[in-house]
């Protein structure tokens, strides 16, 4: 069928959001999202309806399809976790909220009486999942830096401990990247000898590079993780949002079953479902595999450093929580918001060193930090993306 071109003013239109995306993208620091990705190889694969509906490990009718692809994400990310060899199961979602949602979603389908214990630091899309899952919850304190209180969190459990505990930890909080640590939680349901517990990481930022930390911190499966959540955009990056969930089979298998006695194995969240995603993240872990997360994780810090330092140096209080590449600052004037996009809470901002954040653009923000008028430009430290 035919259709007609654009008009003069709808073509300017696009035009000129062509521009204004540009513009926006080479100015920011404070949202977590890499921008320094080239998928063009893949262009061709937009000429298919490509819809991954269904459970990916499942054989489904439809065939314009890339589960292949989805699977070999879920093995890679299952693996970088930890996760049993023989008992890992998940699926790419259209970002960390989903994933979050879908750990919660399979928590209270094992343990339909619990109670979900969160801290105050945990991502605002999760009290949103957790009402609609209908559960009931209790905020736990957090410390100063962002991590979970685990006083609070182990008296609160003790005096409600007649009921199963499910816990939503972060693995990189969305302000300061703090990091519970799921060891030590595990290690507080034990001592109160809670059989029927659920742990599920939200690992949404600080996933995909938590395993190359130094000292490692503890967040996954073989750390006591039931299932753990990462969004796609944002370490590796992708111009479509997408996440990851990654869970044990033995529990997803249990949910299955009572969905298939309705006559369905529908176990996802959407039934149609992106199947570009799977394919963008497939093909930026073949190019990068775990060296190139590695280095990407390397050079984030190192700029993450290198930003607070500069920003001491100048005297501002900045500060960063163990390897972290957030750098938390006090918040600053408009102008200077506005222009770097910083995400603001309260009386702190922070810049977020993505790996596409180069020593110069640090240079830069520090430079209008001071008010001066020409920024050095001095990039030893400006990533190389050619992968290859
Ligand atoms: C970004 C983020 C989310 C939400 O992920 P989306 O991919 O934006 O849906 C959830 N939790 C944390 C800690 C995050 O950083």
């Amino acid at each position: 069928m035919q259709t007609p071109n654009l008009n003069s003013a709808d073509k300017k239109q696009l035009d000129n959001l062509f521009e204004a995306l540009q513009t926006a993208r080479n100015t920011f620091l404070g949202y977590p999202v890499s921008k320094d990705f080239d998928y063009s190889e893949l262009n061709a694969f937009f000429q298919f309806p490509v819809n991954n509906l269904g459970d990916p490990f499942e054989q489904g009718t439809y065939r314009v399809q890339t589960h292949e692809m989805e699977r070999e994400v879920i093995a890679f990310f299952a693996k970088l976790f930890r996760a049993n060899p023989k008992d890992f199961w998940g699926y790419v979602t259209n970002g960390g909220s989903e994933s979050n949602l879908y750990g919660l979603y399979l928590a209270r389908e094992l343990y339909p009486k619990a109670m979900v214990y969160y801290s105050e630091s945990t991502h605002y899309s999760v009290r949103k999942n957790l009402h609609l899952l209908n559960v009931p919850s209790i905020v736990i304190k957090s410390q100063p830096n962002g991590e979970m209180d685990y006083e609070d969190f182990e008296n609160t459990v003790r005096m409600n401990r007649h009921k199963p505990v499910i816990v939503l930890s972060t693995f990189g909080t969305t302000m300061k990247e703090a990091k519970d640590d799921v060891a030590k939680i595990k290690g507080i349901l034990r001592n109160l000898a809670i059989q029927d517990h659920y742990i599920h990481c939200d690992a949404a930022l600080a996933g995909t590079f938590g395993p190359f930390m130094e000292p490692r911190l503890p967040f996954d499966f073989m750390d006591g993780a039931d299932s753990i959540s990462i969004s796609g955009h944002k370490f590796i990056g992708s111009p479509i949002p997408t996440g990851v969930l990654i869970a044990k089979r033995s529990n997803r298998d249990r949910i299955a079953k009572g969905i298939s006695y309705i006559g369905s194995f529908d176990t996802t969240i959407t039934g149609s479902r992106n199947g570009h995603s799977p394919l963008f993240l497939w093909y930026a872990l073949k190019r990068l595999g775990i060296e190139g997360l590695k280095a990407r994780y390397q050079h984030s810090l190192a700029i993450a450093e290198y930003c607070e330092a500069q920003l001491k140096a100048i005297g501002i209080d900045a500060w960063r929580n163990p390897n972290a590449i957030t750098v938390v600052l006090p918040k600053t004037s408009k102008a200077i918001k506005d222009k770097w996009q910083l995400a603001t809470e309260g009386d702190i901002a922070h810049v977020i060193c993505m790996p596409n954040v180069t020593k110069a653009q640090i240079d830069e923000f520090i430079c209008d930090l001071q008010n001066c008028s020409e920024p050095i430009t001095d990039d030893e430290f400006a990533y190389d993306f050619s992968l290859s």
